[in-house]
C-alpha cells in the first residue's frame, strides 16, 4: 500500500466502520506494529486489533464487493461511479455522477483504489457541508 492510499484510508476509517460494520473473516487491515494482515477471527488477529488499540489499525476494504457492494470501496461512491484506466497517462479514473446522471467529478490515481478513495472523500466532504 502506498503512503498516499494509507493516508486516505486512515481518513476514511470512521466511514468504513459506519457503512461496512465490523471486520469479518477475510477482511484485511494494516497494523502499525505488525504490517498488513488478514482478519481470520479474533483468535488469529494481532493483539493490536482489539479494544483500545483497534483504532491504530487501518481497515483495508476491497475495491469492490459484488455480493455486498456496501462492503467495497466502490459501493461507498454515490450513484454508480465509472472506473477506468486511461492508458495515455497511465492513470485510473473514477467519475462521479449526480442523481440526474450529470457528471460531478473526475478523480485520478496511480491505482484504482486511490482514484476511488479520492472520490469518496470529496463526496463525503460535500455531504458534510450540506
Ligand atoms: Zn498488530
Amino acid at each position: 500500500m502506498t503512503p498516499e492510499l494509507l493516508k486516505f484510508y486512515t481518513a476514511l476509517q470512521p466511514l468504513f466502520r459506519e457503512r461496512m460494520g465490523e471486520w469479518r473473516v477475510g477482511d484485511f487491515y494494516r497494523c502499525p506494529e505488525c504490517g498488513t494482515k488478514m482478519y481470520c477471527g479474533e483468535a488469529e488477529a494481532c493483539i493490536h486489533a482489539f479494544s483500545s488499540t483497534k483504532d491504530k489499525c487501518v481497515w483495508i476494504p476491497k475495491l469492490s464487493d459484488p455480493i455486498q457492494p456496501e462492503r467495497g470501496l466502490m459501493g461507498l461512491v454515490k450513484n454508480e461511479p465509472s472506473l477506468f484506466y486511461r492508458f495515455f497517462d497511465r492513470l485510473w479514473i473514477c467519475e462521479t455522477y449526480s442523481n440526474d446522471h450529470q457528471r460531478t467529478g473526475l478523480f485520478d490515481g496511480s491505482t484504482p483504489e486511490i482514484a476511488v478513495a479520492k472520490a469518496v472523500i470529496v463526496q463525503e466532504e460535500r455531504h458534510a457541508d450540506n
